[in-house]
């Protein structure tokens, strides 16, 4: 194509300025030596020429256009287009999700990264159709796991917030989530406190998603990444709100409301935005980095403090969590954000063992990596991206992964596991990234399995069977 292109240049350079100026430059001439030209004035060559050129303009013109490289990729494009809307289309679903390299959509930080180095377009669309159809009543908060930072992510029908996106090297693993989700626009983007771990994949993700209201507390921060972001959120035209305590919004079928800072602290930690997400009888409370000050003046100022699930705060520290704010809280689950042999030794043993007096369940995103609460209104249900073993924190199965209260879909106890009937890959009925009910198998046992020829999630069975 390279070689086409020059031709039609070297034309282009022909018809625009050799051509007219040898037909002029030779008009004297011409009129001397061709008898019919010789009564005539000079105006209709003059005019012929330029006519000549003129319909050399438009050929060359669209043979450039339509050889050019950007149409052909257009012509590409498109072509992939009916591709992929002939792989999601019902009736080609089912056989061809086997087509793409990995159907198993996967969150984890590595997987994410390999999706993105190895997926074509196609693929990735063949991917988000092995999430269940969103359920419009439904609100889902996910804890995804970044690593040693947060990153929390909230849909409640077709919109969606966010609350931080981790360091800025999880800039990429957030903005990945959430399009393999189906998220493609964010009403609101918290940014709890300007420290690194918590507002440093921001940038990423205001590049990527359109974002409606950005919440920032009015904290200065002289780091490189804070002064980045402010620049960014100023070249995109958005504007920074601040966050008052007892306003609500509403996101669709859910509101939340600003519990915190009410003044100003000392401790960049203390100024965290908090706020408290109801949906139905179901609240969820999300506090960011604060501690026991700012835990206290919440204790003091909220009257509706009680929440079935609890963000920790500050990854676990035992500067935060007090006895006081968890028992008026009263959690049934716990998230922490956390990773794994981290250098701050988070999450704290005395704090994880003030929780557990609350009777509330720890997640945590080292040991079950990315965490998805599911509330239908009254219920909640917990799935996670990885399973712990018993090795590896010491505490019961049964006690890391309890079921809803509402005591539908398996328990961890049953030995059931469900198949991709097209991919062949073998799932925990708790994980997240279960393919479509048609396309589910139930399994008894990984022997069968095996015997089936299935292959290991990645998320369920962490290092193979
Ligand atoms: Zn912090
Ligand atoms: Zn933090």
């Amino acid at each position: 194509m390279e070689l086409l292109s020059y031709i039609l240049m070297a034309l282009w350079v022909l018809v625009l300025f050799v051509i007219p100026v040898a037909l002029i430059g030779n008009i004297g001439k011409m009129r001397n030596r061709f008898p019919f030209y010789k009564d005539k004035k000079p105006l209709p060559v003059v005019t012929g020429s330029i006519a000549l050129c003129l319909i050399w303009l438009v050929v060359a013109g669209a043979i450039g256009t339509l050889a050019s490289p950007e149409n052909l990729k257009i012509a590409q494009g498109s072509y992939e287009q009916k591709a992929a809307d002939v792989l999601y289309s019902p009736k080609h679903l089912a056989t061809n999700i086997q087509a793409s390299p990995s159907t198993d959509n996967n969150f984890t930080s590595s997987q994410t990264n390999t999706i993105k180095q190895n997926l074509p377009s196609i693929s990735s669309i063949v991917l988000t159709s092995e999430n269940p159809p969103p359920d419009e009543n439904a609100v889902e908060v996910h804890v995804i796991d970044v690593g040693q930072g947060d990153s929390i992510l909230i849909k409640s029908g077709e919109l969606a917030m966010l609350i931080d996106a981790g360091e800025t090297k999880s800039g990429e693993i957030v903005t990945n989530y959430l399009k393999n989700i189906g998220v493609s626009k964010l009403e609101y983007l918290i940014g709890t406190h300007p420290h690194e771990d918590h507002i440093g994949g921001l940038s990423s993700i205001i590049q990527t998603f359109g974002v409606k209201t950005i919440i920032m507390p009015k904290v200065v921060s002289t780091t490189k990444t804070f002064d980045e972001l402010l620049d960014l959120i100023k070249e995109k035209g958005l504007k920074v709100t601040s966050p008052i305590v007892g306003q609500e919004y509403t996101l669709d079928k859910a509101t939340f409301e600003i519990l915190a800072p009410a003044k100003k602290y000392k401790d960049i930690n203390d100024n965290s935005v908090v706020i408290r997400l109801s949906h139905g009888e179901n609240d969820f409370l999300f506090t960011g980095d604060i501690g026991k000050k700012t835990e206290k003046d919440i204790l003091n100022e909220t009257k509706d403090l009680d929440a079935e699930v609890l963000k920790v705060a500050h990854h676990g520290s035992k500067s935060s969590t007090s006895s006081e704010f968890l028992k008026t809280v009263n959690p049934k689950y716990a998230a922490i954000c956390v990773g794994e042999n981290n250098q701050y030794g988070h999450p704290d043993p005395e704090t994880i063992k003030r929780i557990e007096s609350v009777g509330a369940s720890t997640y945590r995103t080292d040991l079950n990596g990315s965490i998805v609460f599911k509330s239908d209104g009254s219920n909640i249900t917990v799935t996670t991206t990885k399973q712990p073993t018993e090795s590896s924190n010491g505490a019961p199965q049964n006690k890391i992964l309890p079921q809803a209260n509402n005591g539908s879909g398996s328990t961890p106890g049953e030995t059931c596991y469900i198949g991709n009937k097209n991919s062949k890959k073998l799932h925990r009925p708790t994980c997240y990234t279960l393919p479509l009910k048609q396309n589910q198998i139930n399994i008894k046992s990984i022997e069968e399995a095996k015997k089936l020829g299935y292959k290991p999630c990645k998320n369920c069975f962490k290092g193979g069977w």
